[in-house]
């Protein structure tokens, strides 16, 4: 059993504290800051042994040097990323494996937000820790990646288990799902979900994580295959990676 912690920091980050209770090994992923880590830590007695970092953005690394220096935790990125993930210890590639205690993640490359994006997937707790390149009913905007690396990131998320549970690196949930109906007015999944959203937030809770199943269902981002979608911007029968393209420039001035 992988316990998973979740820990909102600045205005709409999340830390997860992922720890193995057979082994006691602990790990932080993409520690934006090091404080709420060391004190959770300390709340429950538990020995920080690594940070798994997604990808070298100040919001997803900035607690990296502290946390080393108090608890001596092993720093493990991507190696396209190894000149800008502070602390970098063990540079890994896609389709890599790395271990918390009893627990296996796989390394899967998810390019676009960044050029060096990678995702940690834990199969056997069903849970993928996707930082800035999937979110619930959205995605990543591109800084250093580009559309196409995007696009094809997200098509390799969708080859993962539908009950896939979605642990991604920000609470922007509210807000691409407004996003997200103005292009599928009618789609009930999506009204459902957002009513849901929508008390969650009233009682400031969190959204995160949701389901992949969850996100075919309403995501945008996935669903360029809708003949709503692809008519409401303007699509009708366009390729996949056209209409995409397209959600992605609406979004950016949505
Ligand atoms: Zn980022
Ligand atoms: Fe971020």
């Amino acid at each position: 059993m992988l316990t998973i912690l979740q820990l909102p920091v600045l205005n709409d980050n999340y830390i997860y504290l992922l720890h193995d209770p057979l082994s006691g090994e602990t790990a932080a992923v993409d520690p934006a800051l090091a404080q709420p880590v060391l004190d959770e830590l300390a709340r429950r007695n538990w020995q920080l042994t690594y940070i798994f970092n997604t990808h070298h953005h100040g919001d997803h690394v900035g607690g990296n040097l502290e946390l080393k220096a108090r608890t001596g935790c092993q720093i493990i990125g991507a190696e396209a990323d190894k000149h800008r993930i502070p602390g970098i210890d063990r540079c890994v590639n896609d389709q890599d494996t790395v271990q918390l205690g009893q627990q296996t993640a796989q390394v899967i490359a998810t390019p676009g937000h960044t050029s060096g994006h990678i995702v940690y997937y834990f199969a056997a707790a069903n849970a993928l820790f996707c930082g800035d390149t999937l979110f619930v009913m959205g995605c990543g905007r591109l800084f250093d990646g580009t559309i196409g690396q995007l696009w094809q990131s997200l098509q390799t998320l969708q080859t993962l288990p539908a009950t896939t549970r979605i642990y991604c690196a920000h609470e922007y949930t509210q807000n691409n799902g407004r996003f997200a109906l103005t292009l599928e007015p009618d789609n009930v999944a999506l009204q459902e979900k957002m009513a849901d959203v929508a008390t969650l937030r009233a009682r400031q809770q969190a959204t995160v994580p949701s389901t992949l199943a969850q996100e075919l269902a309403t995501n945008p981002f996935l669903r360029t295959d809708s003949k709503a979608l692809q008519t409401a911007v303007g699509l009708q029968g366009g390729d996949s990676l056209v209409v995409f393209t397209r959600l992605r420039a609406l979004k950016d001035v949505f």
